[in-house]
């Protein structure tokens, strides 16, 4: 699969870090996805993960995305270990429209850790 025009079209602040117009901390990207540190760490480790297809959130994604969302979960244990997270563990949320407080509408994974976390 080749998302060069999503990322293209990708009107997000996302878009931007996809497209290398803004920096950010990368940890890990491929065909599929794009891993980067959260510029607002909401913990000690703050990593967002993002597909590189545009998603605006789970809301709108069907069975035609199952590839690449299968691929972003299967990634998560690379990108935790690449983060230090894979010994302590970490949490996965993601923000889906206006009641969960979605910032950013290109779908992501906030993967937080690196200390022990208020119980969800
Ligand atoms: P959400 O509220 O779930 O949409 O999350 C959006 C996240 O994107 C927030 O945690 C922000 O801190 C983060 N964010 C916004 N702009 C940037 C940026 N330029 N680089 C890294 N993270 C960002």
């Amino acid at each position: 699969m080749n998302f060069d025009k999503d990322i293209q079209d990708n009107t997000t602040i996302f878009g931007k870090i996809l497209r290398g117009e803004i920096p950010a901390e990368k940890l890990y990207e491929d065909d599929y996805v794009l891993a980067f540190k959260d510029i607002m760490p909401k913990a000690r480790v703050h990593v967002l993960v993002i597909p590189k297809k545009c998603i605006q959130d789970l809301r709108v994604a069907g069975p035609e995305d199952a590839e690449i969302l299968g691929h972003m979960m299967c990634k998560i244990s690379e990108i935790a270990k690449l983060a230090g997270l894979d010994k302590g563990g970490f949490r996965i949320i993601s923000n889906n429209g206006e009641h969960s407080g979605q910032e950013v509408p290109h779908l992501h994974l906030h993967l937080l850790g690196g200390e022990f976390l208020p119980k969800f």
